[in-house]
């Protein structure tokens, strides 16, 4: 552009100069002018044609490319304005939901009660609360899960990842991109190992119960006593086939929490009652270690009891087993913030920071590879959070290595705790 503006000047000027020295008579000098005047337009605008189709062929190609990319790849990808209005959607989509292109609205209003959208538990999705809405408010969205159905009827689980897309720094995002993942495949596996596991410890109890009880009863029946050897032998018995029993118990609970058979039997009770019942067991566990419990005032709720103590024993037993110095172990019942508190102290190793993120997750142990591996099958805390979720309570942790952990969990008070209260006073 720069060298056509330097030849155009020169152009006009030497033009006009030359002109003046040669053409006589100021009639056929405009007339000289006009023609000229005329040869510039045009040649201008051959020039200015020539660049303008230069450059819409560049941007056609580049074009091509992006819609290239974005068809071969294999994830759904839409594009969302803050008008609600679906700007782009790739080929992935349309087999994602089973839609052919003329069937897919340009409305996200329209598309999200096409899909029937929904959360994982099957409940409407509002519409501040999709992936693309809360991209359009700034925030980034990771693996959402949700559920929608095909254009056949099935039922498709999918992760929604969005983000935020400004034009100019600093301004409200203008656009969102939402990419649909499908997980359809991988939660039905998900069931298919969870119906295993729950067949294959269902089959493991039988045998492992007669196995103790031929343990115990071999104990008993020896007539005239059994040498000390024998004796060391069907203790260990015992206590190993109460662990397998223990283990195979957790397999158990978990697969039925997975596949939603676990029920709950709420009754009222007191949970420092509870926690008392649960640290007096436990202490037989351990001789190195001193169970404590501080409790101020009854705190009454209204839950599973079996349940709320099984998560007591995980994480008495897990204080325990963490903490291989011995040490005290310190429980505490309160009422914070309007619920029932019960934490758990413990003086043990702690969980290294870069682990803790993922520690309810099913099947995660913080310590595998470490030194400080104790063994055993990543359950236990997640039995825990499950449970005391499906109480509406809440399930958290403190943790410093080296120094030990504090886990609590939280339940709703139990109604008319006042008179209770009174009751037994
Ligand atoms: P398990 O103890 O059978 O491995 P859990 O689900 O009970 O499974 O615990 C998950 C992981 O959390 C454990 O493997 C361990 O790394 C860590 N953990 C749990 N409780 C404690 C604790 N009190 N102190 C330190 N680490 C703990």
């Amino acid at each position: 552009m720069a060298i056509y503006a330097v030849v155009a000047g020169s152009w006009i000027i030497l033009s006009d100069v030359l002109l003046a020295g040669v053409v006589r008579g100021l009639g056929t000098f405009v007339q000289v002018q006009i023609l000229k005047g005329w040869f510039y337009v045009a040649a201008t605008s051959v020039l200015l044609y020539a660049l303008i189709r230069k450059d819409t062929a560049a941007l056609r190609e580049s074009e091509a490319r992006h819609r290239a990319s974005l068809e071969s790849m294999a994830d759904a990808l839409i594009l969302v304005d803050s008008h609600g209005r679906i700007v782009e959607a790739n080929k992935a989509v349309l087999t994602l939901f089973g839609l052919e292109a003329p069937g897919m609205p340009a409305e996200l209003r329209r598309f999200i009660e096409l899909l029937d959208l929904r959360h994982p538990d099957g409940s409407p999705i509002a519409w501040d609360a999709l992936p693309s809405q809360r991209a359009l408010r700034g925030e980034t969205v990771r693996e959402q899960e949700l559920l929608s159905r095909h254009s056949n009827g099935a039922l498709l689980h999918i992760s929604a990842t969005a983000s935020p897309v400004a034009t100019e720094a600093g301004r409200a995002p203008e656009l969102a991109v939402v990419v649909l993942r499908d997980l359809t495949g991988l939660k039905r596996l998900e069931r298919m190992r969870d119906e295993f596991l729950s067949t294959a410890a269902h089959e493991l109890r039988t045998p492992i119960t007669t196995i103790k009880g031929y343990a115990q009863l071999l104990d008993r029946w020896t007539p005239g006593g059994h040498e000390p050897r024998e004796g060391k032998a069907f203790r260990i018995l015992n206590r190993q086939s109460d662990r397998l029993t223990q283990l195979v118990q957790e397999l158990l609970e978990v697969s039925r929490l997975q596949l939603g058979r676990l029920a709950l039997r709420r009754q009222r009770f007191e949970l420092g009652e509870l926690v008392a019942d649960v640290l007096e067991r436990m202490q037989g566990v351990s001789s190195r270690h001193r169970l404590v419990l501080h409790q101020e005032g009854h705190v009454f709720v209204d839950a599973d009891r079996e349940r709320i103590e099984q998560v007591l024993v995980n994480l008495f037993d897990n204080a325990i087993k963490y903490s291989p110095e011995g040490g005290d172990i310190e429980a505490r019942v309160e009422v914070r913030e309007g619920s029932g508190v019960v934490s758990i102290r413990d003086p043990g190793m702690g969980i290294p920071k870069e682990r803790q993120g993922q520690l309810f997750e099913r099947f995660y142990r913080a310590h595998a590879g470490l030194e400080s591996d104790r063994g055993g099958m990543g359950i236990g805390l997640h039995l825990c959070e499950q449970i005391v979720q499906r109480h509406g309570g809440r399930i958290w942790f403190e943790s410093e290595v080296g120094k030990g952990s504090i886990f609590s969990f939280s339940l709703a008070l139990a109604q008319q705790v006042g008179q209770e209260h009174e009751a037994r006073v």
